[in-house]
């Protein structure tokens, strides 16, 4: 295999859920592809990279810093809703049933990955809640994680950590199937899990 060819493999491999196999299929199909649909490929990847950052507020992944949903005077800010990824934030706000705002994690509490509080967003939360003067800022914190296992570990982290700031926690409802995840379940499901939601 000449080197340049080698490289976009190895650079591909490193995808999650791309082997080496696929990584290979995938090189010689560009390749193979017209130039200019390459150089395409090539600035999309380049300037979703270079303009994407984290809102200052609900650390969403954003082009403008706040980002549009923390801008939307629509948006309650008074209720903030808790997710793992940015896909699971558009899962839930796919279905219009959510009028809060979102604040994004970035993963779960997970020991057996190594995966501690420091590693996700959590201080960030802290912050944006203790900001306000009490009685004029947020007044609940849903929980919205998987019911899994480390997300059950997470969401009783964050509720024993924001309790004492004098808000509301509750975590949706276990209408998601064990184990579920949240960005592949329907809109029905979401809603009710929202809906269903419980006081921790
Ligand atoms: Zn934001």
């Amino acid at each position: 295999m000449a080197d340049p060819i080698r490289r976009l493999v190895q650079e591909l491999a490193r995808l999650p859920g791309i082997g080496e196999k696929t990584a290979t299929r995938l090189a010689f199909h560009l390749i193979r592809s017209n130039r200019q649909q390459v150089r395409d490929l090539a600035q999309a990847l380049i300037d979703a990279t270079d303009k994407i950052r984290l809102c200052s507020v609900c650390m969403n992944m954003t082009e403008d810093d706040p980002c549009p949903m923390c801008t939307d005077t629509r948006r309650d800010p008074e209720i903030i809703c808790v997710v793992a990824t940015p896909s699971d934030l558009l899962a839930i706000d796919r279905g219009g049933h959510f009028r809060g705002r979102y604040h994004v994690l970035h993963g779960l509490l997970s020991p057996l990955e190594g995966v501690g509080p420091d590693d996700l967003r959590i201080a960030e939360l802290v912050r944006r809640i203790g900001a306000a003067p009490a009685g004029t800022g947020v007044r609940e914190v849903i929980i919205a994680t998987s019911p899994s296992v480390d997300g059950e570990a997470t969401a009783m982290y964050i509720a024993r950590t924001i309790k004492p700031l004098g808000v509301t926690v509750s975590r949706i409802a276990t209408g998601l199937p064990v184990g579920g995840e949240l960005e592949y379940s329907d809109q029905a499901t979401i809603a009710r899990a929202l809906a269903g939601r419980a006081t921790l």
